[in-house]
C-alpha cells in the first residue's frame, strides 16, 4: 500500500452504499485527451462551436467541427485501463450503490460494467435523429455525408452526447442525485467539477453525511471539503481504492 494512499483507503473501506463519480481524466491514460488538463482538447477547440444551437443554426459547419473532435479524441482506438476495470469490477458488489459518470467514451461499458451506470453526458457510441429522435449506433461512415441523416426518415442527426446548451436526460439526472443523497461514500476521480448540474453532486452527498474522497491530477473546488484527495494518476490509485469491494 501506498503511504498517501491510507487517508483515502480509509475514508472507503466501511463503505456500505459507495457511489462514484469520474470524469475525462479516468480515461486519458487510455489516450482519450480530457478537456480542461494540460493537453485538454479545449486548448486545441473552441468549446462554442459545439453548441446545440449551433447544430441547429449550422449544421453543416458544426458537423464539419465535429468530425475534426471526433478525430482528435480517436476514440476507436481507446481500450479500458486499471480505473475503468477496477471500477467495473467493483460496480457487482452489494456496497456499491451507483456511478455516474460525464464520460462518453463508453469505456466502462466496454470493461464489464454492471448495469448501475448513468452515463449523464450520453454516449460518442449512438447518434440520434433530430426530427424522428431514433438512436442509431455512430458509425464513421455516417460522416461521409455532412451533415450526416438519418438513415430511416433523412432528418439531420445530433451525436449522442449532450451538447452545451441542451439539458442532461431528466431520469439519468433524477438517478444521479438520488445515489448522491444515498450514499455514505462518494468517490470522485478524473473531473475538474467544473460542469454544472453533475459537479454540485459531491455537495448532495456532503450534506447528506457522506464521506467525500477526491483522485485527481490537479486540485479541484471541492477539495478543501473532502476527507482525502489523491494527487495521482486513477490508473494507479483507484485499483488500490476500490479492489476490495
Ligand atoms: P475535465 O477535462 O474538465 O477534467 C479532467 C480532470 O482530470 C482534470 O482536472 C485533470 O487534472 C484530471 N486528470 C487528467 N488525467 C488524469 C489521470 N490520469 N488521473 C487523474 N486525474 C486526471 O473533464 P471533466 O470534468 O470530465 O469535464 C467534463 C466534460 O468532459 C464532460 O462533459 C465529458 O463529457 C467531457 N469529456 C469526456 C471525455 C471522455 O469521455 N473520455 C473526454 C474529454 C471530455
Amino acid at each position: 500500500m501506498v503511504a498517501d494512499l491510507a487517508p483515502a483507503i480509509a475514508a472507503l473501506r466501511d463503505a456500505r452504499r459507495l457511489v462514484v463519480l469520474t470524469g475525462a481524466g479516468v480515461s486519458t491514460e487510455s489516450g482519450v485527451p480530457d478537456f480542461r488538463g494540460a493537453s485538454g482538447i479545449w486548448t486545441t477547440f473552441d468549446p462554442r462551436d459545439f453548441e446545440y444551437d449551433r447544430l441547429l443554426r449550422d449544421p453543416a459547419g458544426f458537423w464539419a467541427l465535429r468530425k475534426r473532435l471526433m478525430d482528435a479524441l480517436d476514440l476507436a482506438s481507446a481500450r479500458p485501463n486499471a480505473a475503468h476495470r477496477a471500477i467495473a469490477a467493483a460496480s457487482a458488489s452489494p456496497r456499491f450503490l451507483g456511478h455516474v459518470t460525464q464520460n462518453i467514451d463508453g469505456l466502462f461499458h466496454e470493461a464489464g460494467h454492471a448495469p448501475n451506470l448513468v452515463e449523464a453526458h450520453g454516449s460518442a457510441r449512438t447518434v440520434r435523429c433530430l426530427s424522428c429522435a431514433r438512436f442509431f449506433p455512430f458509425d464513421p461512415a455516417l460522416l461521409a455525408t455532412i451533415p450526416p441523416r438519418c438513415a430511416s426518415c433523412g432528418g439531420i442527426l445530433k451525436p449522442g452526447t449532450i451538447l452545451f446548451g441542451e439539458p442532461l436526460h431528466a431520469p439519468d439526472l433524477r438517478r444521479a442525485e438520488a445515489w448522491a443523497r444515498q450514499c455514505d461514500a462518494m468517490l470522485v476521480v478524473g473531473t475538474s467539477l467544473v460542469v454544472h448540474p453533475i459537479a454540485a453532486l459531491p455537495e448532495v452527498a456532503l450534506d447528506a453525511g457522506a464521506a467525500l474522497v477526491i483522485v485527481n491530477e490537479d486540485p479541484t473546488t471541492y477539495d478543501a471539503r473532502a476527507d482525502a484527495v489523491v494527487r495521482g494518476k486513477a490508473g494507479a490509485v483507484v485499483p488500490e481504492l476500490v479492489g476490495g469491494f
